[in-house]
């Protein structure tokens, strides 16, 4: 059922965001478990044509506790790419078989607790990764199950800060150095390594790309298999994307799992999908209040109470996210819509025509299920937003907010007895 309006105000499922934000205040993340679900079972079912595949939800999306547990229960498993996010899968029960640890800059701690939890696959990014990973697993009495993640050298046509498969990126292993690498990795004693990874970026709503990439992964595993290596897993990543502006498409998942089917036919091998954004981002919003309408000199200013500390996106990537009123006029205006933070990125959207917005209406930023509340931060010192899911007429807070005094644990040095004096002292 999703975000729509009942009665000229905007409800996710049956739950008004009026009554959300009588309840828990604004800024505050909302969330839809029905459309969690419904894009968790799309995706599976877009893939009917794969016969044997793991479907890992990219943790670092959206990692509340609640969407995992319910992700969980639709069979999805982790990719994970920290010991925290390890710690979080394992929590909300995805089995540690299911879970794949991936991320350039691996901590031999955080190996080390991959390699204890028994989880199904450590990804390596480069050669010393994996000789490391084998000496933690010879003395461990284990061999390491692993993948090498390969880096095809392919633009995914999205933004520059979300893509990682180009050849000057620093994920993976160049694909003309891959099969040299896979070698050596290959005779390491504490590695049981079966087979490739590839993930070119983020938001790819254009097929080609994904399709080539795919294609030199599919040749790399017959070159791979020429030499005698037993490829067994292909783990093909994430990336499909979402609409973030009205009107525009979806990544057509049901054209990506035709795709895949097509491409990976004769592989031979269990495939591994790590989606992260197609799950999440449509599946929330974040609800703001506008505090003031400030005239501006060619727009008004609508400031509003989210601001780049909930919602990075527009200042990181120049991402759009639609704004609409909870309670729409019919009246329209144009305007630049911005937070309160003391940065000029600080912008949602500019010179844009949005719902007519006076001080005290609610309004909220679509879209925002992914990459949203997991990368907010504290600067100005703002709270970290509460979330809250909904599911048909009930709604539950599954994160607190969070003052920023409550993450600071702050003291005073022992000899800082009377700062004035301990400074003029030195
Ligand atoms: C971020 C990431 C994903 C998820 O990407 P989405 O665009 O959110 O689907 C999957 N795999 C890896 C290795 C990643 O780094």
């Amino acid at each position: 059922m999703s975000f729509h309006y009942r009665d000229g105000v905007l409800h996710a499922d049956a739950v008004s965001l009026d009554a959300i934000a009588k309840q828990v205040g604004t800024p505050a993340y909302v969330y839809s478990a029905e459309m969690l679900l419904d894009a968790a079972r799309q995706f599976r079912a877009a893939l009917a044509g794969v016969p044997n595949k793991q479907l890992l939800f990219a943790v670092k999306a959206n990692p509340a506790h609640a969407i995992l547990t319910l992700l969980a229960e639709e069979g999805y498993g982790a990719d994970i790419v920290s010991g925290g996010e390890l710690a979080a899968a394992r929590r909300a029960g995805m089995p540690a078989h299911r879970i794949v640890l991936s991320g350039v800059g691996k901590t031999p701690n955080e190996l080390a607790a991959a390699l204890d939890a028994g989880i199904g696959s450590i990804n390596l990014e480069h050669e010393r990764e994996g000789e490391l990973l084998s000496a933690l697993a010879v003395a461990r009495g284990m061999r390491a199950p692993a993948l090498l993640r390969v880096n095809p050298g392919i633009d995914a046509g999205t933004h520059a800060k979300i893509t990682t498969g180009t050849s000057d990126s620093k994920f993976g292993v160049p694909l003309a150095e891959a099969l040299a690498v896979y070698e050596r990795l290959s005779r390491l004693p504490g590695l049981a390594l079966h087979g490739v990874a590839v993930h070119i970026g983020s938001q790819i709503i254009d097929l080609a790309p994904l399709e080539t990439a795919y294609r030199r992964i599919g040749d790399l595993i017959l070159a791979l298999r020429h030499h005698g290596h037993r490829i067994t897993h292909a783990d093909l990543g994430g990336g499909l994307g979402v609409a973030y502006r009205a009107g525009q498409p979806d990544a057509d998942v049901y054209a990506y799992g035709l795709m895949v089917t097509r491409v990976t036919r004769a592989w031979e091998t269990t495939l591994l999908f790590e989606p992260g954004r197609f799950i999440a981002a449509r599946a929330g919003v974040l609800l703001t209040r506008v505090l003031w309408v400030k005239p501006g000199a060619r727009h008004p200013f609508v400031i509003v109470d989210a601001s780049m500390t909930d919602l990075i996106r527009p200042a990181l990537y120049d991402a759009w996210h639609e704004f609409a009123a909870v309670r729409p006029s019919g009246k329209r205006m144009i305007a630049d819509v911005v937070g309160p933070v003391c940065e000029s990125s600080d912008v949602f959207a500019r010179a844009r025509e949005i719902d007519r917005m006076v001080e005290g209406d609610l309004a909220i930023f679509h879209t925002a299920g992914a990459y949203g509340a997991t990368m907010s931060s504290i600067y100005n010192c703002h709270a970290l937003a509460p979330e809250v899911l909904v599911h048909g007429r009930r709604s539950a807070v599954i994160s607190s907010r969070v003052e920023p005094a409550a993450l600071r644990r702050q003291s005073l040095p022992d000899w800082f007895e009377h700062a004035p004096r301990a400074i003029r002292a030195a």
